[in-house]
């Protein structure tokens, strides 16, 4: 039934991803460039799925045009050129890939601790200049020190193991309490993480209470001498204390991937219009700056386009909902060939009480099998497998579920 399904696939999406959608049998129009609002508006209505990164904009008067799309796959990391809510309530789940560059933060995580260490940013930079300065003061292996993460997510438990791998003793400190790999110690405080620290690490989210978490009073409790990467959002690390502390020789060196605000595009400058500090900062030696390229790598772009590849066409094939961003994550065991009999009935509904009972009694004279349902806002979708059913009796279903009241799809 699904081989009718049209495909729009914008912003060079990977032809890997493209020669998995054509291989399901699915027309697939696939261009290098985002699209406007206005374009979007004319031609959406003819597909059943998009494929977009981050500059083309899903707006609610494109999903107001978008008469058959089921769904939306964002191939990048944020969802905020989504409007999300419109989405999940016009029943369009939306995808995205939050954590296939976990690995590559905590690579670069691990680089910049040994660049810290042993100073060699500075020094490679001072041989462009044609400077030989050849020094061992104040330079460390990193074995038996101290790593402090804070925030033992993702990217924090990988940088745990690939920290123990080089001989570094490593605390976390998190507001959940998780099971530590390795010989990992989770700490009670923060402060307790900060004193005991020789490099702190930030993996946290963006959160109103993770705003400005490593401030003045942070940065003192740190031991000195220490080091401050921050490669999570550029809004953590109260920057201007840390330019303070840096210059007093209280914390030897950092390292910034992330800034409060960010140019928008390549080649744009990183200057004081953007950050009052921003030229301050730059003449800092001992502070590695790099522009939010913690998870640029072309294993994390491909493992991106797999990833929603993946999403989009488990929704498509079987309806499965699993780390959609905007919508209740629902998932049956997929149904095999041997089950040829087998329907799946997928049902998104406004979550209002009543909905449930009128589905289930559509679904009462027949054998079913297993049956989910879950909610999220104001959005509620219902999954059940139903055996022994015949090709008339799809048909009959299918309009009786139609006919549900307070039904989003039809
Ligand atoms: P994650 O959600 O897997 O982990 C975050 C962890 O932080 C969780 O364990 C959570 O419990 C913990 N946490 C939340 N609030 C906290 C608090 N107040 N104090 C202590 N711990 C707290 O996230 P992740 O994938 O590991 O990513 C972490 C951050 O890295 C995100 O902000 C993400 O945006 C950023 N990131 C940056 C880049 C880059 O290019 N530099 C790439 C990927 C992710």
């Amino acid at each position: 039934e699904n081989e009718d399904l049209k495909l729009l696939l914008l912003e060079n999406i990977s032809q890997g991803a493209v020669k998995g959608f054509k291989a399901q049998g699915w027309q697939v129009d696939h261009f290098a460039k985002a699209w406007s609002e206005d374009e979007l508006v004319q031609k959406i209505g003819n597909y059943h799925a998009i494929g977009i990164r981050s500059k083309t904009k899903i707006t609610a008067r494109v999903i107001k045009a978008a008469s058959k799309l089921l769904v939306i796959g964002c191939f990048c990391i944020g969802t905020n050129q989504v409007d999300l809510d419109t989405a999940g309530k016009a029943g369009i789940p939306v995808f995205n890939s939050p954590f296939s560059n976990s690995r590559s933060v905590a690579e670069l995580v691990i680089s910049e601790i040994i660049a810290l260490a042993r100073q060699y940013f500075e020094r490679g930079w001072e041989m462009r200049q044609g400077i030989w300065n050849k020094q061992s003061k104040g330079c460390w292996e990193i074995r038996g020190k101290t790593l402090g993460i804070i925030g033992y997510g993702h990217i924090g438990s990988q940088l745990s193991v690939l920290a123990e791998a080089f001989g570094m003793r490593v605390l976390f400190y998190d507001v959940v309490n998780l099971m530590p790999l390795g010989s990992a110690r989770q700490t009670d405080a923060l402060s307790d993480l900060l004193s005991e620290s020789d490099f702190v690490t930030i993996h946290v989210p963006e959160l109103p209470e993770t705003m400005k978490m490593i401030s003045g009073i942070q940065l003192a409790q740190m031991k000195k001498g220490s080091y401050l990467i921050n490669n999570a959002r550029g809004n953590v690390v109260d920057i201007p204390a840390l330019i303070n502390a840096v210059k007093s020789g209280h914390i030897a060196g950092a390292a910034l991937d992330v800034f409060p605000v960010e140019p928008g595009s390549n080649g744009a400058p990183f200057d004081d219009q953007l950050n009052a500090w921003a030229s301050e900062l730059r003449t800092l030696n001992n502070v590695i700056l790099t522009p939010h390229i913690g998870g640029s790598t072309e294993e994390a772009q491909r493992m991106i386009g797999e990833e929603v590849a993946g999403s989009l066409t488990r929704y498509l094939n079987f309806g499965a909902t699993v780390s959609a961003v905007n919508f209740p994550e629902v998932d049956l065991r997929a149904i095999t060939a041997e089950q040829g009999d087998h329907v799946r009935i997928c049902h998104v509904h406004v979550n209002q009480p009543g909905v449930l009972k009128q589905v289930n009694e559509v679904l009462s004279p027949y054998n079913v099998e297993k049956q989910y349902s879950d909610s999220k806002g104001d959005v509620a979708y219902l999954m059940a497998d139903i055996a022994d059913v015949s090709p008339q009796d799809v048909n009959k279903l299918r309009e009786l579920i139609s006919r549900t009241s307070a039904n989003i799809l039809t």
